[in-house]
């Protein structure tokens, strides 16, 4: 083995981006590359794990659902590497329930290819009328166009001037565009950048027909990451510091390791840094910061809350297995109530119910906010209209990702060093910049990117990326490439 390397990575943060880079750089292991993952937490996943519930404490809630999707490849590869795929279940119906609990379903016509796929359950999808289906395909036909090229054109324009500007009614964004958009991309739909907002159209529904395929998984989210990633996995590990050469190296300053909690040191040559934003600028100095253009826009994020909620009814309540609520009903001031729900339990009794993009719920008491989605359940379903609230249990995570807005791209730091930066100190995460909004899949795919450039700088050479699910003839054909 010549060309083996004998190099110590050291990975803070054990996220699904932390997680994927671990996973990565493990399989060099044979060229010399050691890793150790350090998650402060006592379990795996970052924000999208789940906690123990405190009445029943063998039960674990997710800290709020996770959904993917069939175009989400570099997720789906790493549920391959964990040996956890069969936990996931994909759902090839998308149901959408109106405020008077009317089903609208959009499915996928087996066997035909994208776009032509969505197209009979599109004209016939009863939630818009005529009209407005006629809008929607032509707003379909404008971003297929496009291509991948002209819609990264379009990142610094909003999402809703492009709507203006190929003339969608305010009443097919209700209806249609703010289900899927406010969801996958933790903004309002206007606000978002137009970049953004066409891209989980383009990747989803009019690329390749698995993309718009919905995954949940059928276990708690830290069920997924029993296995873990690595065989030096250190969990309940505070970082507290990270350890730089007291004078910089002919390259400039670099990292010698990391400090824990507790005192001990970890010697590394290469350093991982996979947590959030807010944390990354505190273990790095003002001073050094300012040798390195990936921490130029951190400050400037701008970080959303999502809130989550368990409901426990006192019978079943809900028969699908998730449903995504059109001009999500009875938030009255709060500016629209849960924008999806999700059956958590066989019978249904148990629901799981999501507001991203959800600044307006921050304050409000949780008794409150409690009896608004009891009525706002009992508004959707007949089963429910006498149903009782057991219990409910609420979760807001204030800084749940960065917001898409227009213009995000410069703020989003590549993961590897620049010329003149920090060498050996590596980002990952979903606010990196991986040309994903802030999502599961973005996070895999920055602990990849993170992962290929960590081997680059040792000198080897590994690509961990999985390609895009492949675009369909007739996609192809309307202009997407
Ligand atoms: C409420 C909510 C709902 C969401 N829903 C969806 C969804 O449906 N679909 C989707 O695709 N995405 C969703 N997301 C987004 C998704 O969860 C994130 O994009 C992704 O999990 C981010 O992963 P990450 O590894 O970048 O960061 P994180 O998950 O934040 O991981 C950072 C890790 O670093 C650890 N850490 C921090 N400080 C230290 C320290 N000092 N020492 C050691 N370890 C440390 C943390 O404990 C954490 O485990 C949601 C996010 C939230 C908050």
């Amino acid at each position: 083995m010549s060309d083996s390397v004998n190099k110590r990575v050291v990975i803070v943060g054990g996220g699904l981006a932390g997680m994927a880079c671990a996973v990565a750089l493990e399989t060099l292991r044979w060229r010399g590359v050691q890793v150790t993952l350090l998650e402060s937490r006592h379990a795996l996943g970052g924000r999208a794990s789940s906690f123990e519930d405190q009445e029943n404490e063998a039960e674990l809630l997710d800290n709020c659902q996770h959904v993917l999707l069939g175009c989400c490849t570099n997720l789906i590869d790493l549920y391959k590497r964990l040996g956890v795929s069969e936990l996931i279940t994909f759902y090839r119906y998308v149901h959408y329930l109106d405020t008077a609990g009317r089903r609208h379903d959009l499915w996928g016509v087996d066997g035909l290819p994208a776009p032509l796929h969505l197209g009979p359950a599109m004209a016939l999808f009863s939630a818009l009328t005529f009209g407005e289906r006629i809008a929607v395909m032509r707003a379909m036909v404008a971003m297929l166009a496009l291509g991948r090229a002209g819609r990264d054109k379009l990142e610094t324009m909003s999402f809703g001037d492009w709507l203006d500007a190929n003339a969608q009614p305010a009443s097919v964004v209700t209806k249609f565009y703010d289900p899927v958009l406010i969801s996958a991309l933790n903004e309002e739909t206007r606000r978002a950048s137009a970049k953004y907002a066409i891209q989980v159209f383009q990747e989803a529904m009019l690329a390749n027909a698995n993309g718009y395929l919905i995954g949940l998984p059928n276990c708690a989210l830290a069920k997924l990451y029993e296995k873990g990633p690595c065989e030096d996995l250190r969990l309940s590990t505070r970082v507290d510091e990270i350890l730089f050469a007291p004078r910089p190296t002919a390259h400039g300053p670099r990292p010698t390791g990391v400090k824990l909690r507790g005192g001990e040191e970890i010697q590394a040559d290469t350093v991982v840094l996979a947590t959030n934003y807010h944390a990354v600028q505190r273990w790095v100095s003002e001073e050094l910061q300012t040798s390195d253009t990936r921490f130029e826009g951190l400050a400037k994020l701008e970080s959303v809350p999502i809130l989550g909620v368990h409901l426990w009814f006192d019978r079943p309540v809900m028969k699908l297995p998730f449903a995504a609520l059109i001009e999500a009903p009875d938030g009255g001031e709060f500016g629209g109530g849960l924008q999806w729900l999700f059956r958590k339990d066989a019978e249904g009794k148990v629901l799981h119910g999501v507001i991203s993009a959800s600044r307006a719920w921050v304050n409000v008491p949780k008794d409150e906010a409690l009896k608004k989605f009891e009525k706002q359940v009992r508004s959707l379903f007949v089963d429910a209209r006498h149903a009782k609230l057991e219990r409910g249990v609420i979760v807001i995570e204030k800084r749940a990702t960065y917001s898409p807005g227009p213009g995000c791209d410069a703020l989003r730091p590549l993961q590897g060093p620049p010329v003149g930066g920090i060498e050996g100190l590596f980002l990952a995460g979903d606010y990196t910049a991986t040309g994903w909004p802030a999502t599961m899949e973005g996070a895999v795919r920055s602990g990849y990117l993170a992962a290929e450039a960590v081997a680059k700088s040792l000198g080897i050479d590994a690509k961990f990326m999985v390609a895009d699910l492949p675009v369909e003839w007739p996609a192809r054909m309307m202009g997407l490439r």
